[in-house]
C-alpha cells in the first residue's frame, strides 16, 4: 500500500561536498539522519570535485571544438557516477536508496545542448519510490530532449535539478554547499563578508548572474516562478543559511546587498566602424544569430564618419565573438577588431538603490580611490557593474565590500 509521503525534502549537494570517498560518507549520514526522522528524501547529486573541468580538459585534448551533443553525454556521466557512489554508500548504512539518472527521473528538455531548459518532469518514478521507503538519489545538472538525446542544464545545473524537482514534488529544497549560506561577497575574496539571513529572489538572480556562484542563476529564476523556497546550507556545519525568498520592500534596509565579481568576461573591440544606420544592427545580429550573450556596449563619439565599438560576453564565447565581428565589420566595410580578456566586472547589487539616489556614484568613488580605471558601466534598476582590468578585480571588490559597509549590517 502507497504511503503518505508528506512534503518531500529535496537536498543538493554540489561537487566540493562530495570530493572524497570520506565527504560522500559523510554526506550519506547527513541523508540518513533525514531519512530516519521519517522524511521522504530525494537527494540530487553533482560530479565529485573537478570532475566536470576534468572531463572537458580531456574533451578539449582529443576535440578542440567538440560537438555539443557529445560533451552533453560526457559530462552527464560525472553526475551518473555521484549518484551510485552515494546510492551504494547509503545501502551501506541500512538506507534502502535508488540512484537514477535525469532521463530515469523523467526530466524532460528541449534539445539546446550545453544550456538546456527543463520542459517538465514526470515525477511518477520517484513518487513511487519514495512511497516504497526509499531515498532517491538523483543525477543532477541533466535531462533528456525530445530527441531522447542526454542534454546538461549549464554550468552549475545541479542547483536547477533539484529546485525544479522540488517544484514538481511540491517538496522543500536546501541546497548544500561548502559555504553556509549566501555572503554579501564571496567569503574567498572579501575575508569579512557577513552571511545574510534571507535574500530576495531578485537580487539573488542578479548576483548569481554576476558571478556569485553560491546558487546558479536559473536556478534561482525557476525557484521565483514555481515559488520554492532555497534554503543555502553548509554540508558541514549545522547553522541557520540563507533562505531565499520573496522579500517585501520594507525588509530591504540597505540601499546594497552584495557585491559580485566575474573574471569570466572578455571584451570584443571594433575600430572604425562606419558610423551610419544600419551598423549596430548587422553586428549584433549576427552575434544574436549564434546564441552569444551580449553584456556590456560601449560606442565611443564618432570621429569623421568612424566609430569604436566595444562589447563584452562570456570568455567561453570569446573566439567565436570575435570570428563573427571579424565578418561582419569587412561587410559593414570598416575597421579592426581585436580581444582583450585580460578585464572582469565587478558589480553592486541591491533592490534598495531603486529608492536612493547616489549609489553608483559611491561606486565608482570606491573604485577610484584604489586607482582602479573602469573601462566600462552597465546598470540596471537594482545593479551597478563596471567593467576593469582583470588583476585589479579582486581590490575593486573589497573597495566596494567596504564602501558600502557590508561587512558591518
Ligand atoms: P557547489 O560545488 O556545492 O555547487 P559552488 O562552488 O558552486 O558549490 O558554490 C560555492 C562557492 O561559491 C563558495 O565556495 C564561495 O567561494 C562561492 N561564492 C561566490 N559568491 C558567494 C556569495 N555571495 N556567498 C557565498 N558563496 C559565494
Ligand atoms: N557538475 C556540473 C558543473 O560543474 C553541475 C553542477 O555542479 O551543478 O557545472
Ligand atoms: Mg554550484
Amino acid at each position: 500500500m502507497a504511503q503518505d509521503l508528506g512534503v518531500p525534502v529535496v537536498l543538493k549537494f554540489g561537487g566540493s561536498s562530495l570530493a572524497t570517498a570520506e565527504r560522500i560518507r559523510l554526506v550519506a549520514e547527513r541523508i540518513a539522519e533525514r531519512h530516519r526522522q521519517g522524511d521522504a528524501v530525494v537527494a540530487v547529486v553533482s560530479a565529485q570535485g573537478d570532475t566536470t573541468d576534468d572531463l572537458l580538459d580531456r574533451l578539449h585534448e582529443l576535440a578542440p571544438q567538440p560537438p555539443a551533443r557529445e560533451v552533453d553525454m560526457l559530462l552527464a556521466t560525472g553526475e551518473q557516477q555521484s549518484a551510485a557512489l552515494m546510492a551504494a554508500t547509503l545501502s551501506t548504512l541500512g538506507v534502502p536508496a535508488v540512484s537514477l539518472t535525469g532521463w530515469q527521473a523523467g526530466i524532460a528538455t528541449d534539445r539546446s545542448h550545453r544550456r538546456a531548459r527543463i520542459h517538465g518532469i514526470a515525477p511518477q518514478r520517484i513518487r513511487r519510490l519514495l512511497a516504497s521507503g526509499r531515498v532517491v538519489v538523483v543525477a543532477g545538472f541533466q535531462g533528456v530532449s525530445e530527441g531522447g538525446d542526454v542534454t546538461t542544464l549549464g554550468r552549475g545545473g545541479s542547483d536547477l535539478t533539484a529546485v525544479a524537482l522540488a517544484a514538481s514534488l511540491g517538496g522543500t529544497c536546501e541546497i548544500y554547499s561548502d559555504v553556509d549560506g549566501v555572503y554579501t561577497a564571496d567569503p574567498r575574496i572579501v575575508p569579512d563578508a557577513r552571511r545574510l539571513e534571507a535574500i530576495g529572489y531578485d537580487e539573488m538572480m542578479e548576483l548569481a548572474a554576476l558571478g556569485a556562484q553560491v546558487l546558479q542563476g536559473r536556478a534561482v529564476e525557476s525557484a521565483w516562478q514555481h515559488g520554492v523556497e532555497v534554503h543555502a546550507r553548509s554540508t558541514f556545519t549545522d547553522g541557520p543559511g540563507t533562505r531565499v525568498h520573496a522579500l517585501a520592500g520594507t525588509e530591504r534596509s540597505q540601499p546594497v546587498t552584495g557585491v559580485a565579481l566575474d573574471r569570466k568576461v572578455a571584451r570584443v573591440l571594433c575600430q572604425q566602424v562606419p558610423d551610419q544606420p544600419g551598423s549596430a544592427a548587422r553586428l549584433f545580429g549576427a552575434l544574436a544569430e549564434a546564441g552569444i550573450n551580449v553584456d556590456i556596449i560601449v560606442q565611443s563619439p564618432s570621429h569623421e564618419g568612424r566609430t569604436d565599438l566595444a562589447f563584452t560576453i562570456a570568455d567561453d564565447d570569446a573566439t567565436q565573438a570575435e570570428e563573427i565581428a571579424r565578418r561582419a565589420v569587412v561587410q559593414i566595410g570598416a575597421g579592426h577588431v581585436s580581444r582583450d580578456a585580460d578585464v572582469a566586472k565587478v558589480s553592486v547589487v541591491g533592490a534598495g538603490m531603486l529608492s536612493r539616489p547616489g549609489v553608483a556614484s559611491q561606486a565608482f568613488k570606491a573604485l577610484a580611490d584604489e586607482g582602479i580605471n573602469i573601462i566600462a558601466i552597465a546598470t540596471s534598476e537594482i545593479k551597478i557593474s563596471c567593467l576593469v582590468r582583470r588583476e585589479e578585480a579582486d581590490l575593486g571588490l573589497r573597495a566596494l565590500h567596504r564602501a558600502f559597509q557590508l561587512a558591518d549590517a
